[in-house]
């Protein structure tokens, strides 16, 4: 089983910066084609930016035209936990980092095989771990 961060909000609020925070923590969404992994071809792995998990590895990343980092796997799925989200009038599945509680995105099923799921996350949610040469 995954080792859980638990930290206050209190903590998480003085630890991460705003926009991390709102993100992480208060569940906003970056606007589109803003995040800095958008368009990122770079190798490595993409971390929890709250409690650095091992969340999306470079590999599955794919470009979806969505303006968000687009996975079609996680790296290891025990890292993540799915939700269903009513919120904003729709229904969607909230895509949330096992370990630390902290929001990431959310995943549909209109991805790349072999999954056929896009994993749409927040670039702001997200540290990427170069891959060493
Ligand atoms: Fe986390």
């Amino acid at each position: 089983m995954t080792e859980q961060v638990t930290k206050s909000e209190e903590e998480w609020r003085k630890e991460l910066p705003a926009d991390r925070y709102a993100v992480l923590r208060e569940k906003a969404t970056e606007p589109p084609f803003t995040g800095k992994y958008t368009y990122s071809k770079e190798d490595g792995m993409y971390r929890c930016g709250a409690c650095g998990a091992e969340l999306f590895a470079s590999d599955t990343k794919y470009d979806s035209g969505s303006g968000w980092p687009s996975f079609y796997e996680p790296a290891n799925a025990a890292n993540v936990r799915l939700e269903r989200d009513e919120s904003q009038g729709m229904v969607r599945t909230e895509v949330v980092c096992a370990r630390c509680g902290s929001h990431l995105g959310h995943v549909f099923d209109d991805g790349p095989q072999p999954t056929g799921l896009r994993y749409c996350i927040n670039s702001c949610a997200l540290d990427l771990e170069p891959k060493p040469d």
